[in-house]
């Protein structure tokens, strides 16, 4: 598999290109407006043909690039069957998506937003902002939902194997992977903790509204073509 992970330093929101190296299929997660044309150059020099534009959830920070590069490949944009409905294809819990001889699995993962999943590529898991390294997405907003964002991280992601690697769709303090096993053992928000705990910190964090929410909804539930 070709893997790799692309940062907007503007909102510290990962994308991730995936591909198979013998068909050259290739699907990207969570690319950001701002960065079609990197993204684009990047697929073109390694000799990649997009596929697929995934999204692990309705971003609040940033605006998809989804449309643009739907619009200039010919790709087909997924999301959630609770995101955006302006998306070529509906995914959910346990569907499967074949980019070439990948398989990509979708684990439904909500609490961050509704609409929340994670995607596993063999031994990877890419978690949106459901799991974060030693931390977890805000759940004030989009049908956020603490007891529920515990409930997706305890049941579904902390059951995968322990040397699962996660790769979350955001980091503020310049981490870029971390495991499912450390993640058990050393997430302060959730590791030895009790889902009320959880949701007593999560509930207690009074995050400032992220600075393009009143836009970037909206412009996503319309691929950002908008
Ligand atoms: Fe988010």
């Amino acid at each position: 598999m070709i893997f790799r992970q692309l940062f907007d330093a503007e909102t510290s929101t990962y994308t991730y290109l995936i591909a198979d190296r013998e068909t050259r299929l290739a699907a990207l997660v969570d690319p950001v407006r701002e960065h079609v044309a990197r993204d684009l150059a990047l697929i073109d020099e390694l000799g990649l043909t997009l596929a697929y534009v995934l999204e692990t959830h309705v971003h609040a920070d940033h605006i998809t690039g989804a449309g643009l590069l739907r619009q200039r490949t010919g790709a087909r944009s997924v999301a959630s069957k609770r995101g955006a409905a302006c998306a070529d294809l509906h995914l959910d819990d346990g569907d499967l998506l074949h980019v070439g001889n990948l398989v990509v699995r979708v684990i439904a993962t909500p609490g961050h937003t509704d609409d929340s999943l994670s995607y596993l590529v063999g031994d990877r898991v890419l978690t949106g902002d459901a799991l974060l390294i030693r931390s977890a997405g805000r759940t004030d907003f989009q049908n956020g939902d603490p007891a529920q964002l515990y409930a997706s991280i305890t049941t579904r992601l902390f059951t995968l194997p322990d040397d699962t690697q996660v790769y979350p769709g955001h980091d503020y303090r310049g981490f870029t992977v971390s495991s499912i096993g450390e993640e058990r053992r050393w997430n302060a928000r959730v590791a030895g903790k009790s889902s009320a705990e959880f949701s007593a910190i999560m509930n207690g964090l009074a995050l400032p509204p992220p600075r393009h929410l009143a836009v970037a909804v909206p412009a996503n539930r319309s691929c950002g073509e908008a």
